[in-house]
């Protein structure tokens, strides 16, 4: 207990002790008691009026100081307040400068609730896409940036991909769009200006397409004569060699241009929007029919569980297969073993080469999809791989929502996994097993 309040507790002991003293001489001590405690209670009561007054009115004049536990009451009601006054300005200022450094971030920044209504967002977000900070408050956000891919991500609340859409505002404006959580139950949308890497992208896919077609006819007129000459009899001897060697270096030129090309398309189409279903037990059939049967092959085993067929493209679902397949026999001993499957779930279907061969190191499986890689180039080379099979294989299955997970050992096999999402799917009459 303060000072104060021990001085103020014996004052008004003291004033009760009297008034009953007094009461006493009288010969009615509780009389007096009363009339003490009334006269506390009446001055107590207008203290206390007097007290809301002046915090009600801000005016402390009429509150009489000196008076020990109001005046402690008081000077502690002012420096509360002042201080709160002082947080309020510093909260204030910490929020300005957060505003400003959020205004300053060349990427849009939207909070969202839980229902992907905007709660606020940074003036990027206003250049990048036109969201008004006041206006679109309480506006769902996938009702103005309207994109599918967009919506498909807010709805997934998936954390970690994101998607490339153009700007409501501007056709000519790309943004990369990723959610973040924040919050305990809201979400961050942030927009990043990617035009230009797209713009890049693009250039360089456009170049590669043109280069890879312009070179194609002067290769099919050299191509022309070298086989006119290879059917000359009348060459010297020692030139047979040299044109067989340049005939084989013209048909590998004309194979990395054709898949240049099939890549250049693949990747400047969208989403394969041909829903043709197709049939991938047959597929798998016909490609190790026209793969195998030689006598440096592995023996290839068949696990066609499924019954479902896909829906899109039978030609760039069957360049999967075939790719596949030609790896694992190019990469595994004719004593090794190469098994192809095609199995459903719940989940969607799995289309899966596995081999027994070479298999393939940790620290490459993540570049086997890059254009040109390859883990041994002049073997690759000498086995007439160009090093496009893969990225081509990627690029067929992101445009069937398809991806693809490759699994290996070096010494020990490798398994290349291309999973279907269950929308992907028909369901169709069991194919027999053959
Ligand atoms: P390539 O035409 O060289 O086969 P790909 O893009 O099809 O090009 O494959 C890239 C590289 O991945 C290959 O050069 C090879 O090193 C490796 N690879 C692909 N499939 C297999 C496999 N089944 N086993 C071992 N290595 C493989």
């Amino acid at each position: 207990m303060s000072e104060t309040s021990r001085r103020f507790l014996v004052g008004v002991l003291l004033l009760l002790l009297a008034g009953t003293f007094i009461g006493w001489l009288y010969g009615r001590p509780d009389w007096g008691l009363l009339g003490a405690s009334l006269v506390v209670l009446a001055w107590l009561i207008r203290q206390l009026l007097t007290f809301e007054r002046a915090l009600r009115t801000d005016e402390y004049d009429n509150l009489r100081y000196g008076e020990g536990i109001w005046e402690q009451m008081l000077s502690r009601y002012r420096f509360e307040k002042e201080r709160g006054a002082q947080r309020k300005k510093s909260y204030q200022l910490l929020l300005r400068e957060v505003r400003k450094s959020t205004n300053a971030m060349p990427d849009g920044a939207v909070i969202l609730d839980a229902h992907n209504e905007i709660l606020n967002c940074n003036r990027a977000a206003k250049r990048l896409a036109g969201l008004k900070r006041k206006k679109d408050r309480g506006q769902r956000v996938d009702n103005i940036l309207r994109a599918p891919e967009l919506v498909k991500l807010l709805q997934s609340n998936d954390y970690d991909s994101s998607v490339e859409v153009q700007s409501p505002v501007n056709d000519g404006i790309w943004l990369n769009c990723r959610v973040v959580r924040y919050g305990a139950d809201q979400k961050l949308l942030l927009l990043r200006d990617v035009t230009e890497r797209i713009r890049l992208n693009k250039m360089r896919r456009d170049f590669v397409a043109n280069a890879s077609h312009e070179l194609r006819s002067p290769l099919t007129v050299i191509n022309g004569y070298l086989d006119a000459i290879a059917d000359d009899d009348s060459i010297p001897g020692t030139w047979k060699n040299p044109v067989a060697q340049m005939r084989a270096q013209a048909a590998r030129m004309r194979q990395i241009l054709g898949e240049l090309l099939e890549l250049s398309r693949l990747e400047s189409a969208g989403p394969s929007r041909s829903d043709e279903p197709v049939s991938v037990v047959e597929l798998i059939r016909n490609s190790i029919e026209a793969l195998a049967g030689h006598d440096d092959v592995a023996k290839i085993t068949t696990d066609l569980t499924s019954t479902a067929n896909l829906r899109g493209n039978s030609a760039e679902i069957e360049t999967v297969v075939v790719n596949l397949l030609s790896n694992a026999i190019r990469y595994t001993p004719a004593d090794g073993e190469i098994t192809v499957s095609w199995r459903s779930d719940a989940d969607g279907s799995d289309l899966v080469v596995a081999d027994t061969g070479e298999g393939i190191d940790p620290e490459n499986i993540p570049r086997l999809t890059e254009r040109f890689f390859r883990v041994d180039k002049g073997r690759s080379r000498d086995d007439g791989g160009v090093g496009l099979g893969l990225a081509i294989v990627k690029h067929v299955l992101a445009r069937h929502d398809a991806e693809l997970t490759v699994t290996s050992e070096s010494g020990a096999g490798s398994e290349f996994r291309c999973h279907f999402p269950p929308d992907r799917l028909v369901d169709e009459e069991p194919v027999p097993l053959s």
